[in-house]
């Protein structure tokens, strides 16, 4: 099996880079799925057959609990409560690399490494990085698991000196890994796992919940090399590619999102936007009234129009509207109008968050667009329907310099005969500001729940 093992961990790289292909458009999802679980199911028969493996006992007992409890959460979950199960996940990464490294410095001879207080150097660099990236990925993960589960307050915790508190402790982190390589000490291995414990809470504290999808991709980046360091520490070839295709994925998507918000990666990590209210930009809106409207009002413009763009966003999600939109889509296009769905890249609060649903109610990809392809089409679009939609709409981030989401590019919906705009209130999204749109004289307002007011709309329309 020996022989055999690099070939084998050879085609389960390949398939780990054939899923993150396939994951990268929703036409192909589920193909990147299936290369993703059997690259992981190769990997894991090959490593299990391995001479090293010594008795199977406790790794049946460790994948029969590990394996129940995901199946439950996986069916479990609500779409909208992705982020913060991705950020749990990242955290058992985190501290899977501090236990291999914890073994490994207890025990090298098991790990050929060295021997107890002669472990090779190369071993001790790369053992010392994993645990300290590990410890880091652990404390902040938790920390934004519980920011996005609403268990701690999410409001950024800022003091002052906080940037110059956090570059001390980097150097101590620094200062402790050089003495642990050079004195090959349990007490400066377990002080660096503290102290990276520590600089985990530290970095994430000052982060609004709102910008926490962002560092859950940056934390999901982290895992990846603290698994690489795993790789490195195991002598296993898999693990070190397997770490750095996610470390360098979640990188690349962290810088997706960013630039989808038109926000500074490093103005992530000092945090303080998108807390409970973000402060400047907001609109005098003055005595300003909207027009709101009704689900009969809203069918009757819908039914005389010849097309149709669809914008969905967050509301969407949390209504688990997207069924009733396709079969009010379905009957449009029943009726000979042209519909199609708009998506911006950073709408709902992951990446092909509104894709992902769309699918699930058996949306059409091809009419399903991207902001690039449709933006143009809105000044000759009779009716948009706007469906729990709000930041991504928004034109202060044309024409208000002074507002947080200012660059960020939107969906030019204003330019269309009518907008439909479906929310509960005339509430703030994520970014904490007023939408002008809200108030214009081609606008209306049809307040409620996203799904509810869809079928009311569908109702009339039948
Ligand atoms: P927003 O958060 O701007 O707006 C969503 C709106 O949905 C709210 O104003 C809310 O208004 C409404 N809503 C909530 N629940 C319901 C419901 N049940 N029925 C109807 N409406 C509802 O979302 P967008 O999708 O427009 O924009 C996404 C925002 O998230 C952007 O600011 C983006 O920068 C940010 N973001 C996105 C990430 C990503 O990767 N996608 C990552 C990080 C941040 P009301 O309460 O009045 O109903």
């Amino acid at each position: 099996m020996e022989t055999l093992a690099p070939l084998a961990y050879l085609i389960a790289s390949i398939c780990f880079i054939m899923a993150l292909r396939g994951l990268s458009g929703p036409e192909t999802a589920r193909q990147g799925l299936v290369y993703g679980m059997s690259g992981m199911a190769i990997a894991i028969v090959t490593t299990l057959l391995l001479p090293i493996v010594s008795s199977y006992g406790l790794i049946i007992v460790g994948i029969a609990i590990g394996g129940s409890i995901g199946a439950v959460i996986a069916k479990k979950i609500e779409m909208t409560a992705l982020p913060q199960l991705v950020a749990a996940f990242h955290s058992l990464v985190g501290l899977a690399a501090v236990f291999v490294a914890a073994a490994a410095f207890h025990d090298p001879v098991s790990f050929g490494i060295g021997t107890a207080g002669d472990i090779k150097i190369a071993s001790l660099i790369e053992m010392s990085i994993g645990t300290a990236i590990g410890a880091v990925t652990f404390t902040g993960s938790v920390i934004a698991w519980g920011k996005l589960q609403g268990v701690i307050p999410g409001k950024p915790i800022i003091f002052n000196g906080q940037h110059a508190l956090n570059a001390l402790l980097g150097i101590l982190l620094l200062v402790l890994i050089i003495m642990m390589c050079v004195t090959q000490s349990a007490f400066y291995f377990w002080a660096i796992v503290l102290l990276a414990l520590v600089i985990g809470i530290m970095i994430i504290v000052p982060i609004g919940g709102a910008d926490m999808p962002v560092i859950v991709s940056m934390l999901n980046s982290y895992s990846g090399w603290a698994a690489a360091g795993i790789g490195f520490t195991l002598h296993n070839n898999l693990l070190i590619i397997t770490g750095a295709l996610v470390g360098a994925s979640g990188a690349i998507l962290s810088y997706i999102m960013c630039k989808g918000m038109n926000r500074s990666f490093f103005s992530v990590i000092l945090g303080g936007f998108g807390g409970e209210q973000a402060s400047g930009g907001a609109q005098d809106m003055g005595d300003r009234n909207a027009n709101i409207g009704s689900a009969e009002d809203a069918a009757y413009i819908i039914k005389n129009a010849s097309s149709v763009v669809i914008v969905p966003g967050y509301g969407m999600a949390v209504a688990q509207a997207q069924h009733a939109l396709r079969e009010m889509a379905d009957l449009l296009k029943a009726e000979g109008v042209n519909v199609r769905y708009a998506i911006h890249p950073v709408a709902g609060r992951m990446p092909g968050h509104m894709n992902v649903l769309l699918a699930e109610a058996n949306v059409p990809y091809d009419e399903v667009l991207e902001l690039e392809d449709i933006n143009r089409d809105f000044s000759q679009t009779d009716v948009v329907y706007v469906i729990g939609a709000n930041d991504i709409t928004n034109p202060a981030a044309k024409n208000d310099s002074t507002s947080p989401i200012y660059g960020m590019p939107v969906l030019d919906v204003e330019k269309a005969k009518t907008v439909l705009f479906v929310k509960r209130s005339l509430g703030s999204g994520y970014a904490g500001i007023d939408n002008p749109l809200f108030y214009a004289d081609n606008t209306m307002m049809l307040l409620g729940d996203a799904k509810k007011m869809t079928e009311d709309i569908l109702k009339s329309l039948e």
